[in-house]
C-alpha cells in the first residue's frame, strides 16, 4: 500500500485533538500499521499525551460495521434517512453560511 492513507487528515486523538499519525514503518506487516496521537509521538515534554494507538485493521473493521449499520437502516427505514440526510445537509450549509458571512 503506498501513497497517503484513505484516513489522512480525518482521525483526531480523543483527549488531546491532534491529528492522529500513520505508523506503517517498513519492518512492521500490514497487520501492524497503526494510527498514534502526533502528540505522543512528537515527546512534548508536560504537554505530552499517550499513544492512544489503534490498528489500521481494526479501524477497518469498525467502520465496515459501520457501514453495514447504516446499510441495514437505509435497507429498512428509507424514507427516514433521506429526510435525515435532507436535514443534516441543510443544517451543515447554513453552518458553513452563517461562518462565511462573519468572516
Ligand atoms: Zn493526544
Amino acid at each position: 500500500m503506498g501513497g497517503i492513507d484513505k484516513y489522512s487528515g480525518l482521525l483526531y486523538c480523543v483527549d488531546c485533538n491532534s491529528k492522529l499519525y500513520f505508523i506503517r514503518g517498513t519492518t512492521l506487516k500490514p497487520d501492524a500499521w497503526e494510527f498514534n496521537c502526533s502528540r505522543y509521538r512528537k515527546h512534548m515534554g508536560e504537554e505530552q499525551c499517550t499513544p492512544h494507538s489503534i490498528r489500521a485493521k481494526i479501524l477497518n473493521e469498525i467502520i465496515l460495521e459501520e457501514i453495514h449499520k447504516v446499510t441495514y437502516y437505509v435497507r429498512a427505514q428509507t424514507r427516514e434517512f433521506v429526510n435525515f440526510i435532507n436535514q443534516k445537509s441543510s443544517a451543515v450549509f447554513h453552518r458553513e453560511l452563517n461562518a462565511r458571512m462573519v468572516n
